[in-house]
């Protein structure tokens, strides 16, 4: 696959700046590997501080074209974006297979839901409305203007290679703002070949640049230049809270998609086969390595056997193996630290007397491959309810009263994505507004679409990702005019 893609011009290896591929001053390069196989599919640049302020320098020179362009000549470039990487879902869909993991149908999913971003951001570049407000004294009138903020840097995690760049990159441009893409040095190959795709679409050299390579040092730069207007990140709570901090030298706006703790309540109510195939859905996507994957399962008392036992089956049915592999819905972890992390969890919630229903160990397959689990007994203290296991872990705790879910589901300081099942309505709404999370899904375990806005609360983070708030993130209220009249 690695060689077709490469010959067909999918696979690049070098940094985009300004419209040019371009390697590092220094020539140094990273692996980029299989995580199902541990074979090398490139070496791309290894960039840092310099390569990342060239960057910032196309991104600025470009921006004071760009931001004048008219919103319809924007949109017609972002739609011509999308097509394009419709048009070639299959071969990105194969790149990001091969580079992250996930089963092929997965990763072509995840094309098709990255690309909306941009088909979405092409219609609302159209509406970027400002104000009128009524005047306080006669002879004036007041008018709020809105514009972009100018160049954004965007740094973004390996889990969805194409996803979290599109949902940053398209309502940046549409604003009028153009970008430094930071994508995780895991997974370079499927933003530089969107990259390559956006110039095709008539997006000017330098609206998008793509660097990786020393993440501190490129974040340094980000952070350090007065030029850089916004800091958009999806990633680890530790690293989201560094940028945050650094971002405060130069006064940036940031938007920040941190961690997740998704607790997935399931009452006693709720009709069974429905529950199952949400929780299903919800923890097990992508390995369980998105930020609103179900991280502990709550269960009332009543159907807590019942639903153990059907869950542990439906697991037991998921086919584990290279995401190539005809049926597989279960690809490899990202790579060794992630199982390491996914076995101390685990082996803490075993020591303090949780039960493994079913699997619990790595895959017979070997490289990064992970049983689907299913633990039961596990209890609020443990480390698997506290932290976020990012695998394919399933943790059952018990609950009895709707209350005591609700402050179960609330003691952390995440609060991204959180899901209910229950039949009934009055509860539904009750309990989805008692919930400290930016997301609820009632009866749904796939709650993530580009039309309605995405983002946490408490440290999950600050900002909305989709929809028309989605824009917000890349405007100011700049020129509140006061005219005359
Ligand atoms: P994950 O555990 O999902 O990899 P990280 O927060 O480590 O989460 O990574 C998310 C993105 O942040 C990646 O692109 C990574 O390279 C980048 N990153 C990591 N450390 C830093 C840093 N100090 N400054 C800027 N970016 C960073």
């Amino acid at each position: 696959v690695a060689a077709r893609l490469n010959s067909a011009g999918f696979i690049r290896n070098q940094g985009f700046i300004g419209g040019k591929w371009t390697d590092a001053y220094d020539g140094k390069t990273i692996e980029v590997t299989n995580p199902a196989t541990g074979e090398v599919i490139t070496n791309v640049s290894c960039m840092g501080g310099r390569e990342t302020n060239d960057a910032i320098a196309s991104a600025q020179d470009a921006f004071v074209s760009w931001s004048k362009q008219t919103a319809a000549e924007r949109s017609k470039c972002l739609r011509k974006w999308y097509d394009l990487i419709m048009a070639h879902k299959e071969e990105l869909g194969q790149l990001m297979t091969l580079e992250q993991g996930k089963p092929l149908k997965e990763a072509i999913g995840e094309v098709s839901y990255g690309a909306s971003f941009i088909e979405f951001y092409a219609e609302e570049a159209k509406r970027v409305y400002g104000d009128i407000i009524p005047a306080t004294l006669p002879d004036r009138r007041l008018f709020v203007l809105k514009q972009p903020v100018g160049v954004v840097g965007a740094i973004t995690p390996w889990n969805f290679p194409l996803a979290m760049i599109t949902r940053k990159v398209a309502p940046a441009l549409a604003c009028g703002c153009t970008v430094v893409v930071k994508p995780s040095e895991l997974t370079p190959l499927t933003a530089l070949a969107a990259a390559d795709l956006s110039i095709q679409a008539g997006i000017p050299p330098g609206a998008v640049n793509v660097v990786m390579g020393n993440a501190s040092d490129i974040g340094e730069a980000l952070l350090a230049s007065p030029q850089v207007r916004k800091i958009t990140f999806t990633g680890s709570t530790a690293v989201g809270k560094k940028l945050m901090a650094g971002a405060a030298s130069t006064v940036k706006k940031v938007s920040l998609e941190l961690g997740g703790n998704a607790p997935c309540i399931i009452f006693d109510d709720a009709d069974l086969d429905v529950a199952l195939k949400g929780a299903l859905a919800t923890k097990f996507r992508n390995s369980g390595q998105t930020c609103v994957c179900a991280n502990r399962i709550l269960v009332q008392e009543g159907i807590y056997d019942k639903f153990a036992n059907a869950f542990s089956n439906a697991v037991s049915s998921l086919k584990v193996g290279d995401g190539f592999g005809e049926g597989v819905v279960q690809g490899p972890l990202i790579n060794d630290a992630a199982v390491q992390k996914v076995e101390s969890l685990l082996q803490d919630a075993i020591s303090k007397g949780a039960k493994v229903l079913i699997g619990g160990k790595k895959h017979s397959l070997g490289m990064t491959f992970f049983e689907p689990t299913v633990i039961t007994d596990v209890k609020s203290e443990m480390l698997l309810s506290r932290e976020e296991v990012f695998g394919p872990v399933a943790p059952l705790l018990k609950f009895k009263t709707e209350e005591e879910a609700i402050r179960m589901a609330n003691d952390t300081n995440a609060g991204l994505a959180a899901y209910i099942f229950t039949s009934s309505i009055k509860r539904s709404w009750r309990v989805s507004e008692a919930l400290e999370y930016g997301l609820v899904g009632v009866n749904e375990g796939l709650i993530s679409t580009e039309v309605a806005p995405f983002g946490g609360v408490k440290q999950s983070g600050l900002g909305r990702e989709g929809s028309r708030y989605g824009m917000d993130e890349y405007l100011e209220l700049c020129k509140e005019k006061h005219n005359k009249a």
